[in-house]
């Protein structure tokens, strides 16, 4: 008897003018796992979290979250099912402060229903306590509350990545995607962001890990499917991809992960 995944993906396929990004992919993201996708650059990998957050348009193929069909959602209508996702560059909002920033993350804002606001205040006030209480406490769980009041440009590369990942929490969603939220990040801030998404895991979350980095994919990550060429080539544990040789062919071997690299070899 096998679990039923929380999202699936099926048979997707994505073409941008002629290149076909996806072709056939085919993934699952069992509930309260962490389930890795790599690939090399170019792989597909961000195009998949577009289709199924809504961004990118499916050519073929079905997504499906907590068994309803989703494939065409608008990106708005994410947070709405329960999914939310971050984006590749950094999206912090460099002119606010840290807290600012995470604030942002939580849905219904007091100030979307500016009915409320003018006919019951107390209510969005105290929504607004609400958020401000759980900011400090997502602060607190990733590291930064002592930054709470710093202009998020003040922050490090990598106290930014993990800022994203506050704000990410902050939405609520109970199905986390994230792209690439280690690239470039030193060792200490690449543990903090495996060790904050395993305990949203243990906390009831889903994840669906887009990264490149080994050591975060190896070391947090319950199952890693692999993309190369806009198609999965292995689908396991991270012990059983690490020893597939398909996927060292394509990955491991190479000192740096670029398709170009690989089409020119
Ligand atoms: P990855 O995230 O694995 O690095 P992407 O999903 O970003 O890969 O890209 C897969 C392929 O699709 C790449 O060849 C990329 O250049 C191409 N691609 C991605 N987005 C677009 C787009 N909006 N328009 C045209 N080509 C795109
Ligand atoms: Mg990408």
């Amino acid at each position: 008897m096998t679990e039923r995944p929380m999202l699936e993906v099926e048979h997707a396929s994505v073409s941008f003018g002629g290149l076909r990004a996806l072709k056939d992919v085919s993934i699952q993201a069992q509930e309260c796992r962490v389930t890795a996708l790599i690939g090399p650059n170019g792989a597909g990998k961000s195009t998949l979290l577009g289709a199924v957050s809504g961004f990118t348009r499916l050519d073929e193929g079905r997504v499906t979250f907590r068994g309803q069909d989703i494939t065409g959602m608008r990106p708005h209508e994410g947070i709405g099912v329960g999914l939310a996702r971050t984006f590749q560059d950094l999206e912090v909002m460099q002119r606010l402060t840290v807290a600012e920033n995470v604030l942002l993350g939580f849905p219904h804002q007091p100030a979307e229903r500016i009915s409320r606001l003018l006919f019951t205040p107390w209510v969005a006030n105290r929504e607004h306590r609400r958020n401000v209480q759980r900011t400090v406490d997502l602060l607190h769980h990733v590291g930064l509350l002592e930054r709470a009041d710093t202009l998020a440009s003040d922050l490090s590369y990598g106290e930014q990545k993990l800022l994203v990942v506050a704000r990410l929490l902050a939405t609520g969603a109970d199905m986390l995607m994230l792209d690439e939220p280690g690239a470039g990040l030193p060792d200490v801030n690449l543990h903090q962001i495996g060790s904050v998404l395993r305990e949203a895991v243990a906390d009831g979350k889903t994840v669906l890990l887009v990264d490149h980095n080994m050591d975060l994919i190896m070391n947090y990550a319950d199952h890693v499917t692999v993309l190369h060429h806009g198609q999965v080539i292995a689908s396991g544990t991270p012990a059983q991809i690490q020893a597939d040789q398909s996927v060292i062919d394509v990955y491991f071997s190479r000192s740096h992960t670029t398709e170009e690299a690989t089409d020119a070899s």
